[in-house]
């Protein structure tokens, strides 16, 4: 984790893991560490599964440099393509084998990486090299899983694994800010997906200050859509970002939504991967503790926050009920 350092100030970088660690031998929760050497070839063959080999190869070609630049977000050094190998194949190899939920804390992020690296016509790829979520949804299907679900609640939209599966029978549940008014600009409800996809992907949407009063009854839908769906293993891209002053949104979310996240993911029973995505301050302290907190079961009681724009509050609950509506017919009939 301490390779992939960026040369400037930039948010994402190795400080947030020692941050988010910290935080959890803090508060009693068992970190295991691993260390590996990564076995390039195997890791690329696995990653033109689901990105285009000439992507790889360009990542590939930048990382001979000492520093690159693949575009306004997202940089590159020499040992960049070594860590994100590492989480990528390490990514595949806990689908295959866990059996209860695991949370990976690992970096660099992924969910923005489509096939070729920018996906929906966003502007950049924000951060993200090799999807780690798609290299999840593989290992899974590997050992013979079918019925899999992704819930994506970083608060930007998961774009990049968006497109890898938009056209495949995969349930995939993405809570995001509006994409009106937040990067990667993607991620609309009308958009559910295509051929097999088809009624297969929901996009959920939060207005800026959006707080834990809506954000926890549109979860209550979230869970009886995942229920109903019951998947056989489930991929969890985990962004801490909208988290109340995290720094790169405008939601209003604390503790009260992470630790319902968690004990939704806890009460689906299935085999299940969290991976990092977003968080950059107080989102990888406050939100990833209570997100465990949930996870875990543990007892805690945490105050909604309100939202602050009272009038928008019915309309965004609405939206995203008609979305989830709409999937449900489809995704389990
Ligand atoms: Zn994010």
């Amino acid at each position: 984790m301490t390779k992939h350092v960026p040369l400037e100030k930039h948010p994402e970088n190795p400080g947030r893991i020692k941050v988010l660690v910290d935080r959890l031998d803090k508060q009693g929760f068992r970190v295991e560490y691993v260390s590996r050497n990564v076995d390039v070839q195997e890791a690329q063959k696995i990653a033109s599964r689901i990105h285009a080999r000439g992507y790889i190869q360009y990542l590939e070609k930048l990382s001979r440099y000492n520093y690159s630049i693949v575009d306004e977000d997202t940089y590159l050094t020499i040992d960049s393509m070594e860590l994100a190998y590492t989480t990528f194949q390490t990514s595949y190899e806990l689908a295959l084998s866990l059996n209860e939920p695991v949370f990976y804390v690992s970096r660099p992020p992924g969910h923005h990486a489509g096939r070729g690296g920018k996906a929906m016509r966003a502007p950049s790829q924000g951060f993200c090299l090799l999807n780690n979520a798609g290299a999840t949804v593989l290992g899974f299907k590997d050992r013979g899983l079918t019925r899999i679900a992704i819930i994506d609640f970083d608060v930007h939209h998961g774009n990049g694994t968006m497109e890898i599966f938009y056209d495949e029978k995969i349930l995939q549940v993405d809570l995001h800010q509006h994409p009106d008014t937040l990067y990667p600009y993607t991620g609309y409800p009308f958009e559910i997906g295509e051929g097999e996809g088809y009624g297969f992907k929901a996009n959920l949407v939060f207005n800026p200050f959006t707080g834990d009063d809506v954000y926890l009854r549109v979860l209550s839908m979230v869970q009886e859509l995942l229920e109903g769906f019951n998947p056989e293993a489930l991929v969890v891209s985990a962004g801490f970002d909208g988290f109340l002053n995290d720094g790169l949104s405008d939601l209003r979310l604390t503790e009260a939504s992470y630790e319902a996240l968690g004990r939704l993911i806890r009460g689906l029973e299935a085999p299940t991967l969290i991976i990092l995505e977003g968080g950059y301050s107080v989102g990888l302290t406050r939100g990833v503790e209570s997100f465990l907190n949930g996870l875990t079961g543990r007892e805690v009681n945490y105050a909604a926050s309100k939202t602050l724009r009272a009038t928008e509050v019915e309309e965004i609950v609405r939206i995203n009920e008609k979305t989830i509506l709409k999937i449900r017919k489809k995704a389990i009939g």
